[in-house]
């Protein structure tokens, strides 16, 4: 058995139902040791489009990380994701961050995740989870953590 960290994130339709349905949908393909709390965040990457709802979980699986990927990606094509620009909107965003201490380097997969330690939409989170990432999270520029906040519910 592994352990993995992976992120979600959704800025489609109903974010926050989409992530909670991503949740549950991990729980098919491993035990979920730990989740976090949701967050909302601005857009990265390309910011002319809507908020994000983030959140990271801690997966116990017995799959090889290249399966793991392939399940991430199944779940994704049912929750509604449809192949779409490269930081865009999307339903549902599902991505390995961690995978054990393992380092994988290939065309399909890169672990750990390559922006993991640039992202405060994935540290916030996972420094919730997971202590160790304390640091790597109060790394990250106040501007950058301003950007991701507890999501409390839909706006009134
Ligand atoms: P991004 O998550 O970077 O916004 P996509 O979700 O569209 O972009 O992913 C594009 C490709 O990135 C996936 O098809 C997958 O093969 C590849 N990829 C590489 N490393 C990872 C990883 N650690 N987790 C998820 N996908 C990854
Ligand atoms: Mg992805």
């Amino acid at each position: 058995m592994a352990l993995a960290y992976v992120g979600i994130g959704s800025n489609l339709g109903d974010p926050a139902a989409r992530v909670r349905d991503a949740i549950a949908a991990l729980a098919s393909i491993g035990s979920v040791r730990a989740r976090s709390s949701l967050y909302r965040s601005v857009p990265w990457g390309r910011t002319d489009q809507p908020a994000f709802i983030n959140a990271v979980v801690r997966l116990e699986t017995g799959l090889a990380p290249a399966a793991l990927l392939d399940e991430l990606k199944a779940i994704e094509a049912r929750l509604g994701r449809t192949p779409g620009e490269r930081w865009g909107p999307r339903v549902i965003d599902l991505d390995i961050l961690t995978y054990d201490d393992e380092r994988v380097e290939s065309a399909a997969l890169r672990v750990p995740h390559p922006h993991l330690y640039e992202r405060a939409f994935v540290l916030v989170p996972l420094a919730e989870i997971d202590d160790a990432y304390r640091p790597a999270r109060d790394a990250l520029q106040a501007s950058s953590l301003e950007g991701v906040t507890r999501y409390a519910g839909p706006a009134e």
